[in-house]
This record gives structure tokens, sequence and C-alpha cells, in this order.
């Protein structure tokens, strides 16, 4: 989306089950410091969405909620879903992944996932990988291709004639999906140090050599970016040996989805892992994480993912980079202050600790001086 004249923005926002709510109270006191030091204006529009959604509306994706999502500029969501035991009390259809995340993909067509893995110099510590292994930190985007393959292919259960209980699940794309999400990853790796990372398993599966072919072709459009080809089993090696080696990263659905939490596991915790959802009309922001229901109304969740998401919708929907890179500054002095909330905690870095609400606390005050300082 282009940035709006009237700088007036709607956004959806849902908070989602489990850690949701509370993360998300954190990211929404961004959105009310910057309506405060700058001329912009937010409408949120707060809609129900998940798990609990299907327990209170009978369905994990309300109509409350498609209207709006449909009405707003962005949308910004918390991660849904509940613990296995709770998630059995939802007809399978309606369990949240199915019947609220994947449903809002494909609605908004939100083919590519930016999902940067970061950690700056001064948050190194937090990594559980060796000194000498991180260096300097980690940086890398990883774009996964969002609203096909597996995840989105035709299911089937039934009986063979063996009479065996069977299941099929069918990985399908057909040439624009791969090309429009490869096109992405060429225009990322053009706008970063001209290198991209095409992540695939063509010496087993068709679709990836399919993909690989689609590559091929795109490929011969950005000449200038040089491309290395890794199988996904080496990837994920790659990524605990020497992560300094990536920088843009790009594979299908399943591939981005487990490679994008390993990337959460080297940084330190997926609570550092925000990411951005973006179709062709419309863009949605969430945490790559899911509701953590282990520590759930503890006040104990990282809520840097879920401002990040604020950081980044400002940036990729609003065009407000100047306003994105104080949010990630004021988290980034947060930290480097000593502060950090428990899953980041380790021994050889012994932060102070603080809660969810202290951390977003710490965050607003240095948000709120660097947006005076103009
Ligand atoms: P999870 O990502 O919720 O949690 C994995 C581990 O990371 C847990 O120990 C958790 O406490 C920790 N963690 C995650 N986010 C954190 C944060 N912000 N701060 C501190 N610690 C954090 O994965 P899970 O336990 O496998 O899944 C829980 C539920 O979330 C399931 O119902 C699952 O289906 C759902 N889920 C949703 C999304 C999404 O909304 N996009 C993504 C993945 C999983």
């Amino acid at each position: 989306m282009k940035p709006n004249a009237t700088n007036a923005y709607k956004i959806a926002i849902l908070a989602g089950d489990a850690i949701g709510p509370e993360i998300m109270a954190q990211a929404v006191r961004v959105l009310g410091l910057l309506s405060k030091h700058r001329d912009v204006a937010f409408e949120l529009l707060e809609a129900p969405f998940g798990a609990n959604a299907y327990f209170t509306h009978g369905k994990a994706f309300p109509d409350a909620a498609k209207t709006a999502c449909d009405a707003a500029d962005a949308i910004l969501k918390g991660p849904v879903g509940l613990s296995h035991a709770e998630s059995q009390k939802i007809p399978v259809a309606e369990q949240a992944e199915r019947g609220a995340i994947l449903p809002l993909r494909a609605r908004y067509n939100t083919f590519a996932n930016f999902r940067p893995i970061y950690l700056s110099k001064d948050m190194a510590h937090f990594s559980p990988l060796k000194r000498e292994i991180i260096q300097d930190g980690i940086d890398i985007l990883l774009i996964r291709e969002l609203v096909g393959g597996l995840y989105f292919g035709e299911k089937e259960r039934g009986i063979n004639a063996d009479g065996k209980r069977y299941v099929k699940e069918v990985l399908e794309y057909n040439e624009d999906q791969v090309r429009q999400v490869l096109v992405v990853g060429f225009e990322q790796a053009r706008l970063r140090k001209g290198v991209l990372h095409n992540i695939h398993k063509s010496n087993v599966l068709m679709s990836s050599v399919f993909w690989n072919e689609i590559l091929d072709e795109v490929h011969l459009d950005f000449p200038d970016i040089k491309v290395i080809h890794l199988l996904v089993d080496a990837a994920a090696t790659a990524l605990c040996l020497n992560p300094g080696q990536f920088d843009v990263m790009v594979m299908e659905n399943m591939f981005g989805d487990i490679l994008s939490d390993q990337g959460g596991g080297i940084l330190g915790s997926l609570g550092l892992m925000p990411s951005a959802c973006v179709g062709p009309e419309k863009a949605y922001y969430e945490p790559s994480h899911g509701s953590a229901p282990d520590i759930a109304g503890k006040n104990i969740a990282n809520p840097y993912s879920m401002i990040g998401c604020v950081a980044m919708m400002l940036d990729m929907s609003f065009g407000m980079k100047a306003e994105s890179d104080a949010v990630w500054a004021a988290m980034k002095s947060v930290f480097e202050a000593g502060y950090s909330t428990a899953d980041l905690s380790s021994a050889d870095s012994s932060p102070k600790i603080v809660s969810t609400t202290e951390f977003g606390d710490l965050v607003m005050t240095e948000l709120e001086r660097l947006l005076a300082l103009g």
C-alpha cells in the first residue's frame, strides 16, 4: 500500500489467543505514541480471531473479523491457538491454523512472508550459539512462500483397498505462485547484499525441480544477483554452524515454516521473531511464533515480536520509515541497558528480567524520547 495522503489509517487488531492479548496491548501503545507525536491517526478495528473466537462466536474467523480486515489498510495479528488439549475441543476444520490463519492468508493472497532473523551485536549474547559462530550478530531475511504448497493442497483421508486407513495431502504450485515469491526474493537480495540463497529439496521433490526451473527464468531479470542453491536439510545445519553466510533466503511454505522457527532458536527466543505477510493489496503482520499457552496469563511473554510487527507495518504499509526505525532503536536500547524478558535470560548474560508490561514501559519511554527529538 502507498502512504495515505490524509495520514489516517485503519488497522484491524486481531489480538488472538493465550499471550496474544498481552503482547498486543504493548504493540498498540506504540500507535498511541505516534498519534501523539506525529501528524497521523490510527483507527483500530478490534475483532475476535482464533481459538477463543471459535468458543465465543462459533467460528475461528468470524464475520466481524472479516469485515474489520476488509475495511483495514493493514492488519495486526497476534498469535492464535491453544494447548494441544484445549485445541482438541474444537472441530478440526475450525482449529486456529485451519480455521483462521490459512483463510486469512488466502483471503488477501499474502504470498510473501518476510521473516527477519535479526540479532544486533549488542544482543549477540542472547543467542545459544557460541560467540565465535555468531560473531557480530545475525542478520538474515527469510522469505517464505505463504499461500501455496502442502499447507493449501487438497487433503484426503479414507480406507484403502487393503482396508487400511490412509491420508493424502497434495503439494501443488503453479508457475505464477512460484514466480511471484521468487521475484520478491530477488528484489530483496538486490536491496541488500546481492546474494540470494535458494532453499529447496530438488534431489527428492519434483516440486523443488519445478521451483528451480522458475528460479532460473526469474534470474534472467536479475543478472546482478548471485544465487546460491542449498538443500533444505543442509540449510538447517548451516543455520546453526554458520548463520553469517546467509543474507536473503527464499523457500516454499513448509520449509519456511520450519526453518524460520529454527531462526528463532538461534536468536535465543521465538519472542524475537516478527513477520510481515504481504499480498498484492494488503499486508498483515504477525509474530512468527505461536500463542505460547505455557506462559499465558503470567505477564512474562516477550512483546518484542509483536512490537516489531508494528515497526514493520509502519515501514512497509504506511511508508513511515523514520518512525519504524525509532521503534527498533527504542527496543534495542532497552536490551542495551541490560533488560530483557525471562525467555532471553541465560547464565552468561544475567540480564535484569522484566515483565511484559515493564518491557513495554521501557520501550515506550525511550520511544517517546526519540519521537520528541523530532
Ligand atoms: P509457540 O511458538 O507458541 O511456543 C514455543 C515456545 O516458545 C514455548 O516455550 C513458548 O513459551 C515460547 N515462546 C513463543 N513466543 C514467545 C514469546 N513472545 N515470549 C516468550 N516465549 C515465547 O509454539 P507451540 O507451543 O508449538 O504452539 C502453541 C499454539 O500456537 C498452538 O496452538 C499452535 O497451533 C499455535 N501457533 C500459532 C501460530 C500463529 O498464530 N501464527 C504459529 C505457530 C503456532
